[in-house]
């Protein structure tokens, strides 16, 4: 998949909000086509492993769980933890995601499938900007981008430095990537209508607490997403109050 899109003298994407979707909706289209109009879970795995030939590890990758997950842009080493938490490392390849092991089981399941997503972003939008052979980046060059907990948030918040826009770039592609627009919002008017009435604009927690808990939460299942990610999304599509 190829982007078009301005670059900054240091190589990164010039974006702005509605590009995401655009973005995402090219990617789907061409490789998961019946998610696209359709509300359902996006298949991030299939999209990654079997469409993308990218690679998904798991590994204890800090002592104190700080990070989530990471992506190589080139061919690395990193450093991890094995099952006692003594140190060790593991070898990468450009492309490969890892996954912090605290990732694993059932609950975790929405929180992953954002962390998997969050990095294939980074894969998608930023190896260029990260890329050894991109010169006039060299000297902040990385071989691979660890994400924590608070870069994998979609939660809005001021963009001061360049990582900031990076992780907000990545988080914004993520959720347009795992809750496609049309199908998002054909399920979001489909529960807004079903739980507010016909009349109703905006999910609002004020009018119904109830009610605003089962429709955001039944949109949340529809996707696999977590609850907060679905908030956020209705939000950026002026649908809460
Ligand atoms: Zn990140």
């Amino acid at each position: 998949m190829k982007l078009s899109y301005e670059q900054e003298p240091n190589g990164m994407y010039k974006l702005h909000k509605t590009d995401f979707d655009d973005i995402a909706l090219m990617l789907l289209r061409e490789y998961l086509a019946s998610v696209v109009d359709s509300p359902g879970e996006v298949d991030i795995n299939y999209l990654i492993k079997d469409c993308l030939y990218l690679d998904v590890y798991c590994k204890n990758l800090s002592a104190n769980k700080s990070i989530l997950g990471l992506v190589a842009f080139e061919d690395t080493t990193i450093p991890c933890y094995n099952l006692h938490f003594e140190p060790t490392t593991f070898d990468l390849v450009a492309g490969n995601i890892v996954l912090d092991m605290s990732l694993s089981g059932q609950r975790q399941l929405p929180r992953r499938r954002f962390t998997l997503a969050h990095e294939l972003s980074h894969w998608i939008l930023h190896r260029s900007y990260h890329s050894p052979s991109n010169q006039v980046f060299a000297l902040k060059k990385v071989g691979y981008l660890p994400c924590g907990e608070s870069e994998i948030s979609i939660k809005k918040k001021a963009l001061v430095t360049e990582s900031d826009k990076e992780e907000w770039q990545a988080n914004s592609l993520a959720a347009a990537i795992l809750m496609p627009k049309f199908a998002f919002l054909h399920c979001a008017y489909q529960e807004l209508r079903q739980h507010f009435g016909t009349g109703a604009a905006v999910f609002s927690e004020t009018v119904d607490h109830d009610k605003y808990k089962a429709a955001v939460g039944n949109i949340a299942a529809v996707f696999n997403v977590s609850f907060q990610a679905t908030e956020i999304r209705l939000d950026q599509f002026n649908l809460i109050a």
